[in-house]
């Protein structure tokens, strides 16, 4: 076979054809027949690739479709909170006038407010008393590819902070993730965030502790991912205890939550 710049040939529909061949002289000797499978087949022998059987091509794309997007796409820093319970599920009686679910709804819509002063995009699962299951709070984390995904619960037992990270063991990420392990290609990641967390908190002097759970929907973010549960603040044995609903411990807790994502801003993109 030969070619020359003469005449143009090109597989119908077939955009790489149009783009890569350009024109060209077609000399052959076989019949009608053979033509349409011969043009199918010139892409792949002019790309030095195994032609594929004509009975096996996928249908050609129209050629106005343009070529996928290159798999190194930008993102934005985005944060997703998540604060637990709402509805129906109350979660723990913090105090005779304070149920778990409020308060965490108020801390994320004030950390969704102080993070978006300091120019960072927030999601929220919930800004409403309403009530998801985790199934669903998974299904928001997993729909846009988040920077950072923090979960916000509360009790009255324990003093400061408690954080945790999902006890899954770290895997390589892949293409799908099995939905109720899919934190696990996030692990090292979420212990970067959980570090940066404990960082703030220690500069506000809060007491910080740590630790590891198996906990829906955590498990199932596909993001770098920590769970920030809050208790009443005691500083020191002797000190006296602030509740939960003490403004001026709320808005330390919130300040030191806004300085990590912050900071987080710089690291996220890493990789392990
Ligand atoms: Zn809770």
């Amino acid at each position: 076979m030969r070619w020359t710049n003469r005449r143009p040939i090109q597989a119908p529909g077939c955009p790489m054809s149009r783009r890569d061949m350009g024109e060209r002289n077609h000399k052959s000797r076989w019949g009608t027949k053979l033509l349409p499978i011969l043009l199918l087949l010139i892409p792949a022998l002019l790309m030095g690739q195994t032609p594929p059987k004509p009975q096996t091509m996928p249908p050609a794309p129209a050629p106005s479709i343009p070529p996928p997007a290159p798999p190194q796409v930008a993102l934005k820093y985005t944060v997703l909170l998540d604060a637990a319970h709402g509805g129906t599920d109350t979660g723990a009686r913090l105090s005779p006038n304070l149920l778990e679910k409020d308060l965490t709804l108020d801390l994320a819509n004030r950390l969704r407010s102080m993070l978006a002063a300091r120019g960072i995009d927030v999601a929220e699962t919930r800004t409403s008393d309403a009530s998801l299951s985790a199934d669903q709070r998974a299904a928001i984390a997993n729909k846009s590819p988040f920077s950072a995904c923090i979960l916000i619960h509360a009790t009255a037992t324990g003093s400061g902070v408690h954080l945790y990270i999902s006890s899954l063991a770290p895997t390589a990420p892949q293409k799908f993730m099995p939905w109720l392990t899919a934190q696990s290609a996030y692990a090292t990641r979420s212990l970067k965030l959980l570090s940066d967390m404990e960082s703030a908190f220690a500069h506000a002097e809060i007491p910080v502790t740590l630790g590891r759970t198996a906990l829906q929907p955590m498990d199932s973010f596909a993001c770098p991912a920590v769970a920030v549960e809050v208790a009443p603040l005691r500083r020191h044995a002797s000190s006296k205890t602030e509740p939960l609903d003490n403004p001026d411990y709320q808005r330390a807790v919130l300040d030191a939550l806004s300085a990590a994502l912050a900071q987080w801003r710089g690291e996220w993109r890493q990789q392990p």
